[in-house]
């Protein structure tokens, strides 16, 4: 059986460090808010080329405390509107309606899977504040146009870069490119926790103040609180972990990407589309593949037959936000290419711990379907 991930795999090639680094949070008697912490927000704001980062509990929570900071500091205020992907994963519509901000959707470009920036502006209306704009799959989304578009209208662009640790456009790393960015340490995700964790990175001195605050109780100094906050806090012992896997993070991005190279030279099917159409020549830098999501119009099939010959592959994601049940007053809403996608996407297993002979027989599946 190929499995989807195998995260035992992952984390067993760092075992020896970070068997040691519990220890030594372990054996410190301090677990939360310490050295580990501060360690980890420079390593991370020094990768991201930012000034600040700020450890929290999880990824959705760095999103929630990026708007709930925006409405403290009287950017933005309940019942502002922002502009959000269609087919993203449902934690970035929740950041935005958990602070009684209004999502509203904008279809995806059906080869980038991002945000098409050609159709924002006709969803922009006076009480538009953002866009939130996610790096799906790993891949950057964002490009001049969504900056000018920014400008224009005078939009806080947050970016959700839970799947694109390290992904790099016009010279600036992912979490970087906009106001600020919301990144997730999801042991599944490319740089992975043992556990939840989270951050916020940003250039913003002040939106920085207002979310360490936020995210602990909405106090700056012990029992006395200037906004009512949250309890959000990456605890050392993940800060440790994080400081150890950040050291490999780029070993594990040029890993993934010999690996969807194979994918993308080696698949061929007439049945199967590929990321991006299979054109892959601006995307060296742009793309770190959390994901290699492929299209087909008999998905479920191939799913199975993949199934059969003994690969594991996931849906990301079977149901778009807009028709969840969760989100009732939007269900009547039709975005097409979001429902096409969701229909039809795929994603294959990819690692930076996949065997050749792994790879060549997906490869092999794939094209004797
Ligand atoms: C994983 C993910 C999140 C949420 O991160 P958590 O750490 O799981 O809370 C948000 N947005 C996207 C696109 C994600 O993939």
């Amino acid at each position: 059986m190929i499995k989807f991930l195998d995260l035992q795999k992952i984390n067993a090639q760092y075992e020896q460090e970070l068997k040691a680094a519990a220890n030594r949070v372990i054996d410190s008697g301090w677990y939360l808010m310490g050295k580990e912490l501060e360690t980890f927000e420079q390593n991370y704001a020094a990768f991201c080329g930012t000034k600040y980062a700020l450890g929290v509990a999880n990824g959705l929570d760095a999103l929630r405390l990026i708007f709930k900071a925006y409405i403290e500091m009287g950017v933005m205020q309940k019942g502002d509107e922002v502009i959000v992907p269609a087919n993203t994963y449902i934690a970035s519509v929740l950041a935005i309606s958990d602070n009684d901000l209004i999502p509203v959707f904008v279809e995806p470009n059906i080869d980038t899977y991002n945000l098409d920036a050609s159709k924002i502006e006709e969803a922009i209306t006076p009480k538009t504040k953002a866009i939130l704009t996610v790096h799906l799959y790993g891949q950057n989304s964002i490009d001049q146009q969504m900056l000018a578009i920014c400008k224009k209208h005078n939009l806080k662009l947050v970016e959700d870069g839970a799947q694109s640790h390290g992904a790099i456009w016009n010279g600036k790393v992912s979490g970087a490119i906009g106001d600020a960015a919301g990144h997730s340490f999801y042991p599944g995700k490319n740089l992975g926790a043992l556990g939840d964790a989270g951050a916020v990175t940003t250039n913003d001195e002040q939106l920085a103040k207002t979310i360490e605050a936020l995210r602990n109780y909405g106090s700056h100094k012990k029992y006395e609180n200037i906004y009512q906050g949250l309890n959000s806090r990456l605890d050392e012992i993940q800060a440790a972990f994080l400081n150890v896997k950040l050291k490999y993070i780029q070993q594990d991005i040029d890993a993934r990407r010999k690996v969807a190279n194979y994918y993308l030279e080696n698949i061929k099917n007439p049945a199967i589309i590929l990321p991006n159409n299979g054109c892959h020549a601006e995307l060296v830098e742009a793309h770190v593949w959390h994901l290699f999501v492929i299209r087909t119009s008999k998905r479920d099939a191939l799913q199975k037959y993949l199934s059969d010959n003994g690969i594991q592959t996931l849906i990301h994601y079977p149901i778009p936000p807009h028709k969840q049940e969760a989100y009732q007053e939007y269900n009547y809403l039709s975005f097409p290419i979001a429902e096409k996608m969701h229909d039809e996407v795929m994603s294959l297993p990819i690692s930076g711990v996949m065997k050749v002979e792994e790879i060549k027989a997906i490869v092999k599946a794939l094209n004797n379907y």
